[in-house]
């Protein structure tokens, strides 16, 4: 890998430096595997052989072929590396953040392309990072979303009407826990549309995988999006042997009990805000294995913030080899 070429520094350096979509490959590969030892997403195996024409790899192991974006939220999109390079550099280098329409401008792609690009990477900064959940080696992901917010039967009945007048609808959150890992991931979401849910799913979730849900419509067909999809009926049973949702719901008792008393009423963005707190405690929380106490937590916070900013860093031309 030649070295010569200076790695960016400024916005503009990298448009040019990131265009060149081997140069945005090469930088892509050594973010995703930082110690060099690429391994197939599907199987871990690290013997391969590269087709450089195409740029994917020919896995040994389950010969089968796989990208750079296989497993990542990129995977989904015919965009090249090079487009989304400068993307995530664009968002994280422009102090006012930046316009889907600024962004289509600068990649000579569509508002809506661009606009589903800041998306996903925002999606990503908030998780920590651009893998998806699920696979062939995890465990089978839970999913569920719960209403948040006031009471409103235990309400005043004119506060009550006022409420409905001005068409107040409690906030929902929609979240996954990954069986195997403990992982979840949480967010506030604008309403519990079917559509809605299942691209937050084609999102983070892995083809392929297991998903659990309860009956909700709103989970109709996620097989036909090649989901191996399983329900429980919570009118007639709340476990039906490995399937059922109790770890994400258990999530959702602990978020409620942290939240209790300290709302009257639920602003969703600060909501939000909660929500992923409240993830960061969960995904770091003591368990038989794991033995974490505050000060553990508080140095996996400033890891996870540091981790960032080191890769963040590494993509804004401001880490080790910048120069
Ligand atoms: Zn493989």
């Amino acid at each position: 890998m030649s070295n010569t070429l200076k790695r960016p520094v400024t916005l503009q350096q990298a448009i040019v430096y990131f265009s060149d979509p081997d140069r945005a490959f090469r930088y892509a590969v050594e973010l995703r595997w930082p110690d060099g030892r690429i391994d197939c997403p599907r199987c871990g195996s690290e013997s391969h052989s590269f087709l450089k024409t195409r740029r994917i790899w020919f896995c040994n192991g389950c010969k089968k072929q796989f990208t750079l974006k296989v497993g990542t939220v990129f995977e989904d999109s015919a965009l090249g590396m090079d487009k989304w390079m400068t993307a995530v550099w664009m968002l994280v280098s422009c102090k006012n953040g930046i316009s889907s329409y600024e962004l289509a401008r600068n990649l000579g792609i569509t508002q809506k392309s661009a606009w589903h690009m800041l998306h996903r990477i925002r999606e990503a900064m908030r998780n920590g990072s651009f893998m998806k959940m699920g696979g062939d080696d995890s465990g089978p992901v839970e999913i569920d979303e719960t209403h948040f917010g006031p009471n409103t039967r235990k309400m005043h009945a004119s506060k009550r009407s006022k409420l409905a007048k001005e068409g107040y609808q409690k906030p929902v959150v929609f979240g996954m826990l990954d069986r195997e890992s403990r992982q979840v991931r949480a967010k506030v979401v604008p309403n519990v549309k079917r559509e809605t849910l299942q691209n937050e799913i084609l999102e983070q979730i892995e083809k392929g995988s297991k998903v659990f849900t309860d009956c909700y419509t709103g989970y109709d067909n996620l097989s036909a999006e090649n989901y191996i999809h399983e329900t429980v009926n919570h009118v007639e049973e709340y476990v039906r042997g490995q399937v059922h949702t109790n770890g994400i719901e258990n999530f959702w008792a602990l978020l409620k009990r942290t939240l209790r008393g300290t709302y009257v009423a639920v602003e969703p963005f600060h909501l939000d805000r909660y929500v992923g707190e409240q993830v960061f405690r969960f995904n770091t929380r003591a368990t038989k294995d794991n033995l974490l106490n505050d000060a553990d937590r508080f140095h996996l916070a400033m890891s996870q913030v540091a981790g960032k900013r080191l890769t963040y860093a590494a993509l804004t031309g401001k880490g080790q080899g910048a120069s």
